[in-house]
């Protein structure tokens, strides 16, 4: 089979994770799989990068030269622990170094100019790929294995919506495949940066964090691949966070509907623009775990067979904000939840999550708490003159609110659902906010405070999945 992996932060962080990588990639090679391996940075390594960033631009430049101290003494020391030949250290080294040292001037750039334009911050975000990669090739080469270490704007273009890039895919397409299959016609491994891509004029984007499975499944859509395997921390994708709820199970087989639900509605396990160029071409998906490698995990196809649960997980995003829209005066005036929607459209702000009581007195939305004083701002202009005029009484957020979704095909015309969750919540006394239910009916969403976000969870969990 032709095989794209892609390891994740936790799976390549340190000597001996990355050694146990190349392993396992070198024991699929062996059974006759052609593969093609995608590195995210070590984990952390992304976070501490752009936090060094901000604080230059906010006229901090202590932050970043230590960042590059840490940065420095964590890659050299992955290095050293793997490369034995002397010339190969020291031209790792260089490598490394070089790096690093545009790390330090882009800092200094942009402490200087006390801006960080999205631009610069992709230029910094895409330097924890770049690092780890040379170090993931020479455990290769210690095993003796041809490799090839290709950095991803190498192969994947995209638009220039910088840290939230999109890809083009037919010139990734005509790209990857001109310079990868010759390297897989000659037994050639190539291995590639996760999360990053470059606009036509050669500029550096990246995929939006977390983005390097996204990076796994776009090229598996354009070489045609077999299987797209996202090597992690855990054992699949689980009925719930585990990290949350400890008894939470893995799902063996779940659609590409479900998982596309899941990972937009909080499951970190997957970035959220991960499925769709694999669904599009009817790519499996298996979701691995480096530390268990001998676990089936969770395998994302397009029909997934029933597990005789009408849920199949439960998932929370944190950090929202719920923006209410009221007033006696908006019932039955036509046009108010589209003029609401245009407003905030136009601010380019997210909704995740909306519902309206049946009184029509008010109109609820959900978004991401950092946007919701502009959204605010934008309401009140919209509707400044219906203000005025007593048709729309109040227009306010209620920050630290977290979703809470239950997530499952089988949920799709099954009656009661919906009064098991409130029945689950009402016997812990959590207060149900609000509530939607998605169209496609995968999807039930309620809208709980923050604090009580890990206990509703717990609590419907126990009550579906047993
Ligand atoms: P990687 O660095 O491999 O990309 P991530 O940290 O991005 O890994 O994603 C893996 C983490 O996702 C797990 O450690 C787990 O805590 C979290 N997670 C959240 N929801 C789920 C879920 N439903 N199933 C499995 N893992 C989940
Ligand atoms: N390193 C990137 C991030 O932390 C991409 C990824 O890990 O998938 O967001
Ligand atoms: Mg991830």
């Amino acid at each position: 089979m032709r095989l794209v992996m892609k390891f994740g932060g936790t799976s390549v962080n340190g000597g001996e994770r990355i050694q146990n990588v190349a392993d396992l990639v070198i024991g699929y090679a062996q059974q006759g799989h052609t593969i093609i391996v995608v590195t995210s940075a070590m984990s952390g390594v992304t976070d501490t990068l752009i936090r060094a960033a901000r604080r230059a631009a906010q006229g901090d430049p202590s932050a970043f030269l230590i960042a590059h101290e840490t940065l420095t003494a964590q890659h050299f020391a992955v290095l050293d622990y793997i490369v034995r030949d002397e010339t190969m250290r020291r031209v790792t080294h260089a490598h490394i170094t070089r790096l690093l040292d545009d790390f330090g001037n882009l800092c200094r750039s942009i402490h200087v100019l006390g801006e960080l334009t999205p631009r610069a911050l992709d230029q910094v975000a895409s330097l924890g790929e770049r690092l780890i990669l040379p170090i993931l090739a020479q455990a290769f080469r210690e095993r003796g294995i041809a490799v090839e270490v290709i950095e991803a704007h190498e192969l994947i273009l995209t638009d220039d919506n910088f840290t939230q890039a999109s890809p083009l895919m037919d010139e990734t397409r005509n790209r990857a495949r001109a310079r990868l299959m010759p390297l897989l016609q000659q037994g050639i491994l190539p291995i590639t940066t996760g999360f990053i891509g470059a606009t036509r004029a050669g500029v550096i984007t990246t995929l939006g964090r977390g983005g390097s499975d996204y990076t796994a499944t776009i090229l598996g859509n354009v070489l045609d691949a077999d299987e797209v395997w996202i090597w992690t921390d855990v054992d699949g994708v689980m009925t719930a966070d585990p990290r949350i709820v400890p008894e939470a199970q893995t799902l063996a087989e779940i659609s590409y509907g479900e998982a596309a639900e899941l990972s937009y509605f909080g499951a970190k396990v997957i970035h959220p623009k991960t499925i769709s160029p694999v669904a599009e071409r009817d790519i499996p998906i298996r979701i691995l775990n480096t530390f268990n490698p001998t676990h089936p995990g969770t395998r994302i196809v397009r029909n997934a067979r029933a597990n005789g649960r009408t849920v199949k997980a439960i998932t929370v995003i944190r950090n929202l904000g719920q923006i209410t829209v009221e007033g006696r005066g908006m019932q039955g005036v036509p046009g108010v939840a589209a003029r609401v929607f245009s407003a905030v459209a136009r601010a380019a702000i997210n909704v995740l999550m909306i519902s309206q009581a049946s009184s029509e007195q008010s109109i609820c939305f959900v978004v991401e708490n950092a946007h919701a004083a502009r959204a605010i701002e934008v309401l009140e202009k919209e509707f400044e003159l219906d203000r005025l005029r007593g048709n729309i009484d109040r227009i306010w957020a209620q920050d630290r609110i977290a979703i809470i979704a239950v997530v499952g095909e089988g949920m799709k015309g099954t009656p009661g659902i919906a009064a098991k969750v409130f029945g689950a919540l009402g016997d812990r006394g959590i207060n149900v906010i609000s509530i939607a239910q998605g169209s496609s009916e995968y999807n039930l969403s309620l809208v709980v405070d923050e604090r009580d976000a890990d206990s509703a969870l717990r609590a419907i969990h126990a009550r579906f999945i047993t």
